[in-house]
C-alpha cells in the first residue's frame, strides 16, 4: 500500500538544507530559492506509489521547477498504481459486472453458423 505523504519537520528541513549545501537536489546546481514560498518543494527521491518511504534518506529539497517534470512524468504510473490499490482496474471493474451478473459477451455478428475451410456451413441450433 503507497504510504501517505509526510510532510518535512523544520529540523528535517533545515538538516536537508545543510546536507544539500542549499543546492537543488535533482542535480543541476541552482540554489535553492527561499525568496518566495513554494519555490522548493520536498521530494521524495523514491517515489511513495512505488514503494518509497517517508524517510528522511529518501527526501531531497528541489526547486519547484525541477520536480514537476519528475512529478508528471511520474503520473501515469502513479495513477495505474491508485487505480490496483482502489480495485479499479479494466479487469476488477468485468469481475465485478460478472458477479452482479451484469456481464453481457460481446455481441456476434449475426451470423450463427460456422464455415469449415472446404466452404461447408454448420448451423448452430
Ligand atoms: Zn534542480
Amino acid at each position: 500500500m503507497t504510504e501517505k505523504r509526510r510532510p518535512l519537520t523544520r529540523r528535517e528541513f533545515g538538516f536537508l538544507i545543510i546536507k544539500q549545501d542549499c543546492l537543488c537536489g535533482c542535480g543541476c546546481k541552482q540554489r535553492l530559492d527561499f525568496t518566495k514560498p513554494k519555490l522548493v518543494t520536498d521530494e521524495h527521491l523514491n517515489s511513495l506509489f512505488s514503494g518509497g518511504k517517508n524517510e528522511l534518506e529518501n527526501r531531497a529539497l528541489w526547486l519547484s521547477e525541477c520536480s514537476k517534470p519528475k512529478t508528471s512524468a511520474e503520473a501515469p504510473d502513479r495513477a495505474k498504481v491508485r487505480r490496483i490499490e482502489q480495485g479499479k482496474t479494466q479487469a476488477d471493474r468485468r469481475a465485478q459486472k460478472k458477479a452482479e451478473g451484469k456481464h453481457r459477451p460481446i455481441a456476434g455478428r449475426g451470423f450463427a453458423g460456422s464455415r469449415k475451410f472446404n466452404g461447408e456451413v454448420t448451423w448452430k441450433t
